[in-house]
């Protein structure tokens, strides 16, 4: 079983893109400029939120975080964006979820302007790119795909299955996936006979959120399968997939940490860049 090692790519591909930037920074005039907006004190997302800026600075983007209270309201929220929606020098805006209990997210997120929006949740995105008109597709999924790209896995005719419909991660996969010509089904929690699904699937992408939900034997022989589950256990950080037992069913298979995790970030900045490309008229954007 071939793992792939989302870890190293990642880190390919942000070195790729610093060179990218710096070839580009003259043409353009600015260095690229996004913005994570951090409202409230949850651990992980300030453990996310420093690695997305220790990576920026990196890449050679001028990354900024605004660290706001828990207590902060969706008013001053919204006027942060907007003030950050006007600014020449923000190209990509990126609002940390969770939000504070009380703060409505679709509000929030609709509030960014789309050509900002890096995570490409804002429904003017999410609509083009179910009508193949999309210029920005939200980070985890893209990810998989420059995984397998990167890896020279072609999914066209095979049978893909997506476990999880989520805005952010299940329903872009799929459609990612179908413009990649794979056969596409979305499993989700009212699914029924879900071990058929998945013993018919030659790619499984779970993204669940249930440690070690797809069990090893109910794989089909040579399938690939896609680990997006983040599971915290007292074991330490585990996906969703069985691992016991997945190499000797599976032809390949990323690892959880190490799997998605990285090309998630690594996808995010590529997004800022984009953005940055397209803000400066610049005559291509990275691939
Ligand atoms: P979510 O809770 O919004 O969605 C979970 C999905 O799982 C739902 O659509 C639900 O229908 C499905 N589901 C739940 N129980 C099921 C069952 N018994 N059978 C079939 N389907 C079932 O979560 P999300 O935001 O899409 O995230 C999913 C997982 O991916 C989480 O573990 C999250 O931490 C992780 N995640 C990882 C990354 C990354 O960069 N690696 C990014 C985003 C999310």
């Amino acid at each position: 079983m071939i793992i792939l090692d989302g870890k190293s790519l990642g880190i390919k591909r942000r070195a790729a893109l610093a060179d990218w930037v710096a070839t580009h920074l003259e043409r353009a005039g600015r260095p690229p400029g996004l913005t994570v907006l951090l409202a409230g004190d949850d651990a992980a997302s300030a453990t996310y939120v420093r690695s997305k800026e220790k990576a920026s600075a990196k890449a050679g983007i001028r990354g900024e975080v605004v660290r706001l209270p828990s207590s902060v309201t969706e008013n001053e929220l919204l006027a942060r964006i907007e003030a950050l929606n006007v600014d020449p020098e923000v190209d990509g805006i990126l609002v940390q979820l969770p939000l504070p209990e009380g703060l409505d997210e679709d509000v929030v997120l609709d509030a960014i302007a789309p050509s900002k929006d890096v995570d490409g949740f804002h429904p003017s995105n999410s609509g083009a790119l179910w009508q193949q008109r999309g210029e920005v597709a939200p980070c985890t999924p893209l990810g998989v795909i420059h995984l397998l790209d990167d890896y020279g896995i072609d999914v066209q005719g095979k049978n893909a299955l997506v476990i999880g419909r989520s805005n952010i991660v299940g329903r872009p996969m799929a459609e990612l996936l179908l413009q990649r010509n794979a056969t596409v089904t979305i499993a989700h929690s009212r699914t029924a006979d879900l071990e058929r699904q998945i013993g018919d699937a030659d790619i499984v992408v779970a993204a669940i959120g249930r440690p070690g939900f797809v069990k090893a034997k109910t794989l089909k022989p040579g399938a690939v399968c896609i680990d997006v589950g983040i599971n915290r256990t007292p074991e330490g950080l585990v996906g969703d997939f069985e691992w016991d037992g997945l190499d000797q069913i599976a032809s390949a298979a990323t690892p959880v940490p190490g799997g998605v995790g990285p090309m998630t970030i690594a996808t995010l900045l590529h997004n800022a860049v984009c953005a940055w490309a397209r803000h400066t008229d610049l005559p291509e954007t990275p691939s």
